[in-house]
């Protein structure tokens, strides 16, 4: 997977789209673009349609955005995602799964940048979203063994047979773990599916430390949250938290990368799959 993110690195955000294509193709992977234009941007959403027929329902979504944050080599933010649903999808061909599986997994261009989630936002405002089961997005998964969910999980969302399940697993495999909603500023790819209804988590790893950090910052008030986005944006090398002073700069590099962070994050989907083939097969 890190061999993924150092190929990914380098490129530009349409010649990371381009790498993922052309691995598809060699893989042997069919899949469908989905041209679109919001704002100024021009991007491209890759949907894999090998383990999904068109009109499955009780579908599995797993997805993470391809595009960095301008010149950030987006190492961690997010061709580890990518890098990780990568070999997922390699690992579903070993298993020779079919278009039976109601497993979609799809890359989101253009989530932030000059952008604001606007892959994602095509994306749920031109798909039927009753078929949707629950969506799963990773997101900066390269660094620590510590697992964090947005949004935070509620008696509303946690009644969700996925998010149970993986509260259950995480909680079994002695992963910590912690839920919460993206203080002002910060945005993901889980928000336009939340907004419309659709049970959607997104999952990133980071290390312990700066679990405890986060939980502190989530503690105080709203101002101070403020203000702490801010110092997340204008002085990021200062920030306390490691993932945060590798984010949306040139320190977001593979060097930094943790293989067993990637590893621990394909282990997750891989059994979140497995749980949801477990239910289709019922
Ligand atoms: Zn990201």
């Amino acid at each position: 997977m890190l061999k993924h993110i150092k190929e990914l690195e380098k490129r530009s955000n349409k010649g990371r789209t381009e790498y993922i294509k052309n691995y598809l193709k060699l893989a042997g992977v069919s899949f469908k673009i989905q041209k679109f234009r919001q704002r100024i941007l021009n991007g491209e959403n890759i949907i894999i349609t090998d383990f999904c027929k068109q009109d499955d329902r009780a579908q599995l979504l797993l997805t993470a955005h391809t595009n960095k944050y301008f010149s950030s080599p987006g190492a961690n933010d997010n061709a580890s995602g990518v890098a990780v649903l990568l070999n997922v999808i390699d690992q579903l061909k070993i298993l020779n799964l079919n278009n039976g599986s109601n497993i979609k997994i799809v890359f989101f261009d253009h989530e932030d940048g000059l952008a604001y989630i606007d892959g994602s936002t095509f994306y749920v405002n031109n798909t039927d979203l009753s078929k949707i089961k629950f969506v799963l997005n990773l997101d900066m998964v390269g660094a620590g063994n510590t697992v964090v969910i947005c949004p935070k999980i509620t008696n509303n969302n946690g009644s969700n047979p996925y998010v149970n399940y993986l509260l259950k697993y995480l909680t079994q495999k002695q992963i910590t773990y912690f839920s919460f909603d993206l203080p002002p500023l910060l945005v993901g790819d889980h928000v336009p599916f939340v907004k419309n209804g659709v049970p959607t988590i997104t999952l990133s790893m980071m290390p312990e430390r700066d679990l405890g950090h986060l939980k502190k910052v989530l503690d105080s008030s709203k101002l101070s949250q403020l203000v702490e986005s801010l110092i997340t944006r204008f002085n990021r090398k200062k920030h306390p938290m490691f993932i945060m002073r590798h984010r949306h700069n040139d320190w977001d590099t593979s060097e930094y990368i943790d293989k067993l962070s990637l590893k621990l994050c394909k282990k997750i989907v891989m059994d979140v799959i497995k749980f949801h083939r477990g239910r289709s097969n019922n």
